[in-house]
């Protein structure tokens, strides 16, 4: 039996990519969240103990695909180097490698893979290729996603007092709401381009009706010539 990994390879499903707590609060929200945290646990690596280095903030998934939708639920944040952090995301790690972005980052991450775990570059792509293969496999399900929004909103917006653990159905809420806040946005930004569509097109009229013009005029003028 394989001995148990201290530092795992993943990869988000497709569909949960856009999903996640990060893509609801701005940056701001994300990184006064994310210092609270560092504040609480010590500025390492919760996983390799790295110490001094840029930390990321990374949320925990679990699944539960028992159910349609399948259940995909936050359960967790952790404070994570940056290499620890890509192992989580091998497919977007290989993207970045792949664009030329950052083209020594996935060789840097294999690296670092092996040394903590103690294992040798087999295991690596052994373990990327099931992570790949999970990953494709998840991507065909429809998701519902739960998250415990509690130690963000106390982070970001100071209110404790106020909080309370939400309920199943209120985090359901939540994730309807924000995607039904985000097709707003997206309608609203797709209206807003309309004056502007409208403008080029009244342009794009405008030099037709002129060329045809010119057109009907030219052979006159030549007429007259000869
Ligand atoms: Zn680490």
């Amino acid at each position: 039996m394989p001995k148990p990994l201290n530092l795992d390879i993943a990869m988000l499903p497709g569909p949960l990519h856009r999903a996640s707590v990060r893509h609801f609060v701005s940056w701001r929200q994300w990184k006064k969240f994310k210092d609270a945290l560092v504040a609480e646990r010590g500025a390492q690596c919760a996983t390799c103990g790295k110490e001094g280095v840029r930390l990321h903030l990374h949320e925990e998934w679990a699944y539960d695909t028992r159910s349609t939708p399948a259940v995909a639920r936050i359960v967790g944040t952790n404070l994570l180097c940056f290499h620890c952090h890509m192992c989580g995301h091998i497919g977007f790690l290989h993207n970045v490698a792949l664009s030329g972005e950052l083209p020594n980052a996935l060789e840097d991450t294999i690296r670092h893979f092996c040394s903590v775990n103690g294992v040798r570059r087999e295991v690596f792509h052994r373990r990327a290729g099931a992570a790949e293969r999970d990953a494709e496999r998840l991507s065909k399900l429809n998701w519902v996603v739960i998250a415990n929004l509690a130690p963000l909103l106390i982070a970001v917006f100071d209110r404790p007092a106020t909080l309370r653990e939400p309920t199943l159905g209120e985090k359901v809420e939540f994730v309807l709401r924000t995607e039904a806040e985000r097709k707003r946005r997206a309608v609203e930004r797709a209206k807003a381009k309309v004056p502007r569509i409208e403008e080029k097109l009244r342009s794009v009229r405008a030099r037709i009706r002129a060329l045809k013009r010119a057109t009907r005029r030219t052979p006159s003028k030549r007429r007259k010539r000869f």
